[in-house]
């Protein structure tokens, strides 16, 4: 099995670590009722897209 020579330093492991951080996900707009929905996904409050309603939610 191969094995890494050396330790890696601290330095070196925040180097590699320096792109690990998560960023925010996209917010859009709902056009229907204003809600703040993922782009190019079904309205979660109200269940539009792309201006009509998609889901019809169940009683
Ligand atoms: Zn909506």
């Amino acid at each position: 099995m191969a094995v890494p020579k050396r330790k890696t330093s601290p330095s070196r492991k925040g180097m590699r670590r320096a792109h690990d951080a998560l960023s925010a996900a996209n917010t859009a707009e709902c056009p229907n009722c204003g809600e703040i929905k993922r782009p190019h996904h079904v309205c979660g409050s109200c269940g539009h897209y792309d201006g009509r309603n998609v889901l019809t939610k169940a009683a």
